[in-house]
């Protein structure tokens, strides 16, 4: 299954999160989904509640989607408009050179900790896309190690 795959992986670059952040328990992960990408949030979170029994950091972890709407670039008129709704062909001027701008994300946007976990006053954390950004996002962007 697709979506079990993706869960894994999420969970690896959230461990790996949570080993460079001492973090021992996470409450929350909210995950960014392109409206156009091929995972599917109902069964992602079937995998995710099965998978996160496994994982003792992630014990009890709620996982919250938001989506992000699919956009489609005309390149003849130079207008936007939604993928969803007209596919491929520009609904402006009925051309077939367009791309998708955006809609097939798959992103971890953010992670909680349990307050208790927490050495600052906010309880929320901003990563990055997947593996290899967050140590940047994470450095910049999360009062955890730096403020001890
Ligand atoms: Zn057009």
């Amino acid at each position: 299954m697709h979506e079990l795959g993706v869960v894994f992986k999420v969970i690896d670059n959230l461990k790996e999160v949570a080993d460079e952040n001492n973090i021992s328990q996470i409450s929350s992960v909210t995950l960014s989904l392109g409206e156009v990408s091929t995972v599917i949030p109902k069964l992602l979170t079937d995998c995710w509640q099965w998978a996160i029994e496994k994982h003792d950091f992630l014990k009890g972890c709620e996982l919250k989607i938001t989506t992000i709407p699919a956009i489609t670039y005309c390149e003849d008129c130079g207008k936007t408009y939604s993928t969803v709704q007209s596919g491929k062909i520009c609904p402006h001027c009925g051309s077939e050179h367009t791309y998708l701008v955006q809609g097939q994300e798959f992103l971890i946007k953010e992670i909680e900790v349990p307050e208790d976990e927490d050495h600052a006053a906010g309880t929320e954390m901003n990563a990055s896309e997947m593996k290899g950004e967050y140590k940047s996002a994470f450095d910049s962007a999360s009062p955890i190690h730096t403020e001890v």
